[in-house]
């Protein structure tokens, strides 16, 4: 399995090596055959040289530049993981205090306070899948496991998790499957969890008003999977960097969204490896929608 991500510090030492150690290595070696021959051939190879050593110092810049963005979303990613494991232990701590010292009213209360407790949990292990998932994938140890699977199957059965909300107010799922879909040679978890981040996903950049549309229809030579949402859509120019990992819009009004900015990369990386594609259509305002391209006709 291919390693997506090398590490941070190892490219960062290649990096500096090129623009601490050959570069300047270089130029002089370039100097000093200028002055020992000042031959017209040398000046043209020196130029030559002289034109990739600066594209070269230029590409090196570049990279550091792209490791330093990609180690600060790092560091923030673990300030907010920090943040996101301490808010649901906090509140497990008080709920199981409360409940062993006996300081609940009635039955209610303690089932209530018991159903905290295990929602807490959930998130909790939800969360740290989500770490233990992007270290696997960093070290290229995620293997799939193909199988023909009828993709309705999958999508109908990813779609069971959100059974409580299809029966809440807020919410309007609705799910549009067309008939003779051809079966898939798939990973069904990995494909379930890159389906359930988009529809989590759709429903967490909503309004109050959730309305989301899941489609499956055969467009071309790939079955397509759309979530689509009415929610706060993406500007034109974050819609490529949101799949990359730690990457999350910065807008001060989706701060108090919990996310590590990881949900993305797992989709793009899960498609990807089933080579598919995944396409985003969105505006800001309106919505966004979410196109997973699986190729049914077996390229592998
Ligand atoms: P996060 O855990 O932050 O949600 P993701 O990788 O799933 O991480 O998404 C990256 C960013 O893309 C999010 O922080 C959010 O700004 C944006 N985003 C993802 N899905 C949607 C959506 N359906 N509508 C609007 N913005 C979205």
């Amino acid at each position: 399995m291919k390693k997506i991500f090398t590490s941070i510090s190892d490219r960062l030492k290649i990096n500096l090596i090129i623009s601490i150690v050959l570069i300047p290595s270089l130029l002089l070696a370039s100097v000093c055959l200028i002055l020992a021959h000042g031959r017209i051939s040398y000046i043209i190879f020196i130029s030559f040289l002289t034109a990739i050593i600066i594209s070269g110092a230029v590409l090196a810049i570049y990279l550091m530049s792209k490791e330093i963005m990609l180690a600060k979303r790092r560091s923030n990613f673990v300030s907010n993981i920090s943040h996101e494991l301490k808010t649901p232990l906090t509140s497990i701590n008080m709920f199981a205090d409360m409940l062993s010292m006996g300081l609940y009213d009635s039955e209610d209360d303690h089932d209530e306070y018991l159903s905290i407790i295990q929602k807490e949990c959930r998130r909790l292990i939800n969360l740290i899948d989500k770490v233990i998932n992007y270290s696997r994938l960093e070290s290229g140890k995620t293997e799939f496991q193909y199988k023909p699977e009828h993709i309705e199957e999958v999508v109908l059965s990813a779609l069971k998790t959100f059974d409580e909300q299809m029966i809440d107010e807020k919410y309007e799922i609705t799910i549009d499957i067309s008939d003779e879909l051809p079966q898939l040679l798939i990973d069904r978890d990995a494909i379930t969890e890159a389906l359930l981040n988009l529809l989590i996903n759709a429903i967490k950049y909503s309004f109050e008003r959730k309305v989301i549309i899941v489609s499956v229809k055969v467009e071309n030579n790939y079955v397509v999977i759309g979530v689509k949402d009415k929610g706060i859509g993406i500007a034109e120019d974050q819609q490529k960097k949101i799949f990359e990992p730690f990457y999350r819009v910065n807008d001060p009004s989706l701060q108090n969204i919990n996310g590590s900015g990881l949900g993305l990369t797992f989709v793009k990386y899960i498609i990807e490896a089933h080579r598919g594609k995944v396409i985003v259509e969105s505006k800001i305002g309106y919505g966004s929608e979410f196109k997973l391209l699986l190729p049914y006709k077996d390229r592998r």
